[in-house]
């Protein structure tokens, strides 16, 4: 345990969560969220922390030495436990936790959206990304969020749009990643969450996560009529405790169950995604574009993640995590290469010292994303420049260790330790280098208006799960159909959500996120998994937008340089900061530091929670630690 972590250790824990929650069904379910009953509502579930000073809340933590699934929700572990208690292996697990996921929560991930898959094979050593981003269709277009004037479409209206709908890759993913690397078949893996669908199977009840998630979006318009039907039946908000039935989504899993994932991508459930995005568009007044054919064409990525090493006070470690087009992996790259000579582990960890040096590199780091980060496909982006020592000594000297300074808020020049020559970021930067006699296109990252992003105001909410098998085998997946309930469209009779992932690109063309066709818009999402002296050392992931970088990076910092177990490392509160002054900081961040933060010119907001991990930690015997985050109540399990 690190200097000043919470008190709380995976005993605790275990005997908490059983007064928490009164009824269990399967007793190596350790969380305060395991198994609701009805009525049942765990105690202190949404609200994080007290002020500092008092005793921190229990993540569910498990531990065994034959496999571990951890995921936000029981009934996902569950099925996932059940996987490989039946021979399947972790990437087999990952999948059905998916299917599983979008049935008890159909309002954070599923089949109409995408996502970030990290698979750790032990047979091969070696890290494979599979990224099943969603892409825009052929028929989008940079201007398509701007109204007849050229303003910004306002976000409510954006993102409730057919506009807003990716072609959607998580069905994909489980598709390729059983073939690659399962060996369990996909309609075995769908079974579960047939059964958790269909009316009769396995009950399903309304946690408060999800209810709330309802309350907030059944009256304003974002859910559309039959959306409402399922989660309001008779106009009726499904409350916690509810029982929730989804017979046209079991259908959809049936089907693709006995007909395979073509169903969906080219056949009858693909002309139902097309004529809903097109027509659920038309009553939005506007028009989605997206066809059968772009369903067609919609394949995953197969890439390498990023590497960056940290040499910490606890632990050497190196981090894997996604590329573009998400900006996790270089950005929580960048903010642990800014921090490394910091020693930080010389401090408190809840410190002023601290959180004012996470803070500032934190801004230096989303100043650049803002500004060079993009599908990687469309855009030269410079992430060896980003991630070189000598850019990032210079950009790591802006920081004053004293005082927040506007400095840390505008981008630098990574193109000028990037290794060759830009050959250009974005259509805006072709015209411009034709214009300036340029035939190259390079341009020089200075001189530019730094570009906000939209999305920050909206972060969305997605779910990160994570496996792991007697064989070493480990997957580390973060799945979103971004915000809560996507664009708020359900395919009638086809009971899933489809995503809203396109508001993820600038609605302002001219950057390298600007939105073109094909391409797949800037993510934070950062599933990760840690190696240490070559070996996989922890996994680790969160949904919130932006903040996932730096819940994230909180956590490696917490166990590499603070020398925390994972379970405090999760357990610890967070701060974030990206573009202004403004500061928000988990309660449990001390008053004192708080008070000094703001009088160095921060300005701090007090909130609930940042992000939500699930993670497993490879022991030295081989075995499995898996934890799921108090802050919304995830489990952690393993094979009995
Ligand atoms: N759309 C977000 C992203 O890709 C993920 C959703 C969330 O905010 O959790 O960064």
């Amino acid at each position: 345990m690190g200097q000043d972590s919470p008190e709380a250790d995976s005993s605790d824990s275990a005997d908490e969560s059983t007064e928490r929650v009164r009824t269990t069904k399967r007793t190596f379910l350790q969380g305060t969220g395991a198994t609701l009953g009805a009525g049942m509502v765990p105690v202190g579930a949404s609200s994080a922390f007290e002020r500092s000073n008092v005793a921190s809340p229990s993540n569910a933590v498990a531990e065994a030495a034959d496999g571990m699934v951890s995921s936000v929700h029981p009934q996902a572990t569950e099925a996932g436990v059940e996987v490989l208690e039946n021979g399947g292996n972790a990437i087999d697990t990952a999948v059905a936790v998916q299917f599983a996921l979008n049935v008890v929560q159909p309002h954070s991930s599923g089949i109409g959206g995408g996502g970030f898959t990290l698979v750790y094979s032990a047979a091969e050593d070696e890290i494979t990304a599979i990224d099943n981003r969603e892409r825009a269709p052929l028929g989008a277009q940079p201007d398509m969020f701007l109204d007849n004037q050229g303003e910004e479409v306002p976000f409510f209206d954006r993102h409730t749009n057919g506009k807003a709908v990716g072609v959607p890759g998580t069905l994909k993913a489980a598709d390729v990643a059983v073939k690659r690397f399962g060996r369990t078949p996909l309609d075995e893996l769908l079974q579960p969450a047939i059964e958790l669908a269909a009316p009769g199977g396995r009950t399903v009840t309304v946690d408060e996560f999800l209810a709330g998630s309802i309350a907030d979006n059944v009256d304003d318009g974002a859910l559309t009529p039959t959306a409402r039907e399922v989660f309001a039946p008779g106009g009726d908000p499904l409350e916690a405790g509810d029982e929730l039935v989804q017979s046209d989504l079991a259908d959809t899993l049936r089907t693709i169950r006995d007909d395979g994932i073509g169903s969906f991508y080219k056949g009858e459930i693909a002309e139902d995604i097309a004529e809903t995005v097109q027509g659920a568009a038309r009553s939005r007044k506007t028009g989605g574009s997206m066809t059968v054919d772009d369903l067609g064409r919609y394949n995953v990525a197969i890439t390498r993640p990023t590497y960056e090493t940290y040499d910490g006070d606890a632990h050497e470690i190196t981090v894997r995590t996604m590329r573009s087009p998400t900006s996790g992996g270089y950005v929580i790259a960048q903010i642990l290469a800014l921090l490394e000579s910091f020693d930080l582990a010389q401090y408190d960890r809840r410190s002023f010292d601290v959180y004012h040096r996470l803070i500032e590199a934190f801004q230096l780091a989303f100043a650049d994303r803002n500004e060079y980060l993009g599908d990687e496909e469309f855009v030269d982006i410079p992430w060896q420049g980003l991630l070189d020592d000598e850019y990032v000594d210079a950009r790591r000297r802006i920081i004053d260790p004293e005082t927040a300074t506007s400095a840390t808020r505008e981008p630098g020049d990574p193109f000028a330790h990037q290794p060759g020559g830009q050959y250009y970021t974005s259509p805006r930067d072709i015209e411009q280098a034709k214009h300036d006699g340029n035939a190259s296109g390079a341009r020089n990252g200075k001189g530019n208006e730094p570009r906000t992003n939209s999305a920050v105001a909206h972060p969305g909410q997605t779910t990160h799960f994570t496996t792991a098998d007697a064989e070493g085998n480990v997957v580390s997946w973060t799945s979103t159909i971004e915000q809560l309930f996507g664009s708020g469209i359900m395919v009638p009779g086809r009971g899933f959500m489809l995503n809203n992932e396109l508001t993820d690109f600038d609605a302002t063309p001219g950057g390298p996120n600007e939105v073109q066709p094909e391409k797949r818009p800037l993510s934070s999402t950062s599933p990760t998994i840690v190696t240490r002296d070559g070996d996989p050392f922890l996994t680790v992931g969160s949904p919130g937008g932006w903040s996932i970088i730096h819940t994230v990076s909180q956590i490696l910092l917490n166990v590499a340089e603070f020398g925390m177990d994972i379970d405090d490392a999760i357990a610890e509160p967070r701060v974030y900061s990206a573009t202004g002054t403004w500061v928000d900081a988990e309660n449990g961040v001390p008053d004192d530091a708080v008070d000094e933060l703001n009088a160095a010119g921060h300005d701090v907001s007090t909130v609930d929670s940042i992000g939500n991990a699930q993670s497993i930690l490879v022991k030295e015997d081989g075995g499995y630690v898996g934890v799921a985050d108090h802050r919304r109540n995830g489990s952690a399990g393993s094979p009995s």
